[in-house]
């Protein structure tokens, strides 16, 4: 670990349980978890917090710590933990129904409704289990639909980790050239080169590379797949008219646009960012905030489109697809979302916290600034503006965010500890929650600029 890290011996005198579980994890399991965004590599160093309990906006660890959470299960936690009524509707349905039963049920219906009522672009939806799931088929229907291959996709984003599209998430130095022209990277080993063949990468944020590259190669562009805001990189917002000039250029030439909502669906709006630019995309795929914390994801779109799956053209699979603990989960949480005034009060919240976290920094000698949007934000050390994945990478200084971090983290408060990750407010968090964290963050700043100067 960096010398200006807490020492591992440090860390395991306040976290001693998790740091024996995890020894005992990782005779188990590879890297002693269950999924990359846990691992050490991740920011986990120089070991991940074992959960014992969650409830409401706080979480507390095996070693008996409690932090107010802003973790929140990297998003789908937006009631918060146990959220009792979601609890109820999901113990009541496997009692009384069951799980999985390969046949339709009413359910089906009810819970693609209200889908179809929260999110107007959306007509007909078909439920999946995740959002890899829901942006793979996303892909191979807007392929269908067009009769075209090629996809654009952003530098910086991430849609999941299928062959297709797990690429250029966070690509080397290299993949771009001095004028801007990115080369497909796969995220990893293991995915078919001939892959890269199919994608275009893109730069987000800049509105004439788009242009220019569209105007290119339209006649082999099936599909823009676009995060509204960019979450996967830290948090970053479009600039003024982005989104809407990329509306217009795939309009023209009848590209589609997929939004990936997977983290802004029902977390900035009941519409997701959809909603709250008012921009209508040809499909959306969904899937964190729509279940309350439970496995769900959601493909849908226009009519028009989902006739192909509708029509048995494309087949849009799955044994757990919308199975009742999902669906019990989603009609529940769906009717919770849309209780009159509760994203107001979210919205609220968020922002005080938000513009709170950004005055303390702003008050003190380090660089940063926060941004965010409705229930989700990011604190950037970095004295320039952060519009896309080259100058996050360039400028923002992660080692300060990992020192915030450990200063939050030991003061009881909990997001994950890479930069490129969000802290998520949700529906539970209470207005002493986000007073005692501001407080918290006040002591932390002061202990930043402290560890920062020795
Ligand atoms: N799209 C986005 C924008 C995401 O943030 C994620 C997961 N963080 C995914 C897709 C993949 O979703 P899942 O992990 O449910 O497969």
């Amino acid at each position: 670990m960096s010398k200006n890290y807490i020492s591992t011996e440090e860390y395991t005198r306040r976290f001693p349980k998790s740091g024996k579980l995890f020894e005992e994890a990782r005779k188990y399991l590879p890297a002693g978890v269950n999924s990359t965004a846990r691992a050490v590599w991740s920011g986990w160093e120089p070991y991940p917090l074992f959960a014992e309990k969650g409830t409401g906006s706080h979480i507390t660890d095996v070693d008996g710590n409690e932090f107010i959470d802003y973790l929140l299960g990297l998003g789908p936690m937006l009631l918060g933990h146990r959220h009792e009524i979601v609890t109820a509707a999901v113990t009541k349905h496997i009692n009384e129904v069951g799980t999985v039963s390969a046949l339709a049920s009413e359910l089906d219906n009810i819970a693609a409704r209200k889908m179809t009522e929260c999110v107007p672009s959306v007509e007909q939806v078909r439920f999946l289990n995740s959002g890899t799931e829901a942006v793979t088929y996303a892909l191979r229907l807007a392929r269908t639909y067009t009769g075209r291959k090629k996809i654009i996709r952003f530098e910086g984003m991430y849609h999941g980790f299928s062959d297709s599209i797990y690429w250029s998430k966070h690509p080397s130095k290299n993949a771009i050239d001095e004028f801007g022209n990115c080369t497909p990277e796969p995220q990893g080993p293991g995915v078919p080169d001939s892959i890269g063949d199919s994608l275009i990468i893109c730069q987000w944020n800049d509105l004439d590379a788009l242009a220019r590259i569209i105007e290119e190669n339209h006649e082999d562009i099936a599909a823009v797949i676009t995060e509204p805001v960019m979450c996967n990189t830290g948090c970053i917002l479009p600039k003024p008219g982005y989104l809407e000039g990329m509306r217009r250029l795939t309009e023209k030439y009848e590209i589609l646009l997929i939004y990936d909502e997977v983290i802004t669906g029902f977390r900035i709006t009941l519409s997701g960012a959809q909603g709250y630019y008012g921009i209508e995309p040809d499909i959306s795929v969904f899937a964190k905030g729509m279940g309350g914390g439970y496995p769900v994801a959601a493909l849908g779109g226009k009519k028009e489109i989902m006739k192909l799956v509708d029509s048995g053209k494309v087949s849009v699979a799955g044994t757990y697809s919308g199975n009742g603990i999902a669906l019990s989960a989603t009609s529940a949480t769906l009717d919770y979302l849309r209780t009159p005034g509760l994203y107001d009060e979210l919205n609220n919240k968020s922002s005080k916290l938000r513009d709170g976290i950004n005055d303390i920094w702003a008050k003190s000698k380090v660089p940063a600034h926060v941004v965010g949007i409705g229930a989700m934000f990011q604190v950037w050390f970095s004295d320039r503006p952060i519009t896309n994945y080259r100058e996050a990478s360039l400028y923002a200084k992660e080692d300060i965010f990992r020192i915030w971090w450990e200063e939050m983290l030991f003061r009881g408060i909990l997001f994950h500890p890479h930069y490129f990750e969000n802290i998520f407010v949700s529906t539970a968090h209470t207005d002493r929650d986000i007073d005692g964290t501001l407080q918290k963050a006040e002591e932390a700043v002061a202990s930043v600029e402290k560890r920062l100067d020795a």
